[in-house]
Order: structure tokens, then C-alpha cells, then sequence
């Protein structure tokens, strides 16, 4: 079954297109959008539709949709920005770092001049 959205999550009303963001990638079960705060250049962040607040708590089906689609997604996005590199990273529970608790799979292009963090 299908989680229901929830009205207090800020993943789930871009979703439900109640907020605006700049989408890079839409389908079925993902949504691809650009980070509103990000890291470096083309900071993306892969979602699925449905909300799971931690990836522990989200179907393994799931991870197979967005399996499908990050791999040729964080190419694309590291060579729209140039980026030789990226990383991904995906954040769970408040101690990691999480703040937004719906899954989310961050791209962050990686070795553009004067972009890189650490
Ligand atoms: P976390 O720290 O939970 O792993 O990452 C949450 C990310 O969501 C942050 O990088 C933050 O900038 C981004 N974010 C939070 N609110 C919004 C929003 O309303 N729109 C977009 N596009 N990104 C958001
Ligand atoms: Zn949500």
C-alpha cells in the first residue's frame, strides 16, 4: 500500500504541486528538483512520490524506482554543470543531519572551481 501524503511535509506538497521548485526529472514514482539552498551548482535532491520520512521505514520497491533513475540522473547533473565529480548522499534522522523527513537522495556535483566544500 501506498503511503498517504503528508499535509505538514514540504516534500510531499512540492509533490502535490502546492509549492513550486524547478524540476529536473519527473515520473511515475520520482521526483528530480533543484536543492532551494544548494551545496554547489546543480545541488539536486531525487525524491519518490510517496512519503516515508526515513529510509529504513520506505518499501524496497521503492528504491528499485529510484534506483532506476539516479544513476544516468546524477551524470546528467554533474555534466549540465561541468562537474567532474559528485556525491550522493542521503541523510537519516535529525543526529544525521536530516531535516526535510521525507526520503531524499542528494546530488551535489563535486570539483568545480571554487564550489567545493571540506
Ligand atoms: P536534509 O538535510 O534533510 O538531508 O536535506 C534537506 C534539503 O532540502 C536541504 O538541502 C534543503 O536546502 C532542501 N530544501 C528544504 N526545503 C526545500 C524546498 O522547499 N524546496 C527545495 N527545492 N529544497 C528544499
Ligand atoms: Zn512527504
Amino acid at each position: 500500500p501506498t503511503p498517504p501524503p503528508d499535509p505538514d511535509c514540504i516534500f510531499c506538497r512540492i509533490v502535490a504541486g502546492d509549492i513550486p521548485c524547478h524540476k529536473l526529472h519527473k515520473d511515475e514514482h520520482t521526483l528530480a528538483f533543484l536543492d532551494i539552498n544548494p551545496t554547489a551548482p546543480g545541488h539536486t535532491l531525487l525524491i519518490p512520490k510517496a512519503h516515508n520520512a526515513r529510509l529504513d521505514e520506505m518499501p524496497g520497491e521503492t528504491m528499485a524506482k529510484l534506483g532506476a533513475v539516479l544513476p544516468r540522473l546524477a551524470g546528467a547533473v554533474a555534466g549540465a554543470v561541468g562537474a567532474p565529480g559528485y556525491n550522493i548522499l542521503q541523510n537519516n534522522g535529525a543526529e544525521a543531519g536530516q531535516a526535510v523527513f521525507h526520503v531524499h537522495f542528494h546530488i551535489i556535483p563535486r570539483g568545480l572551481p571554487g564550489s567545493d566544500f571540506r
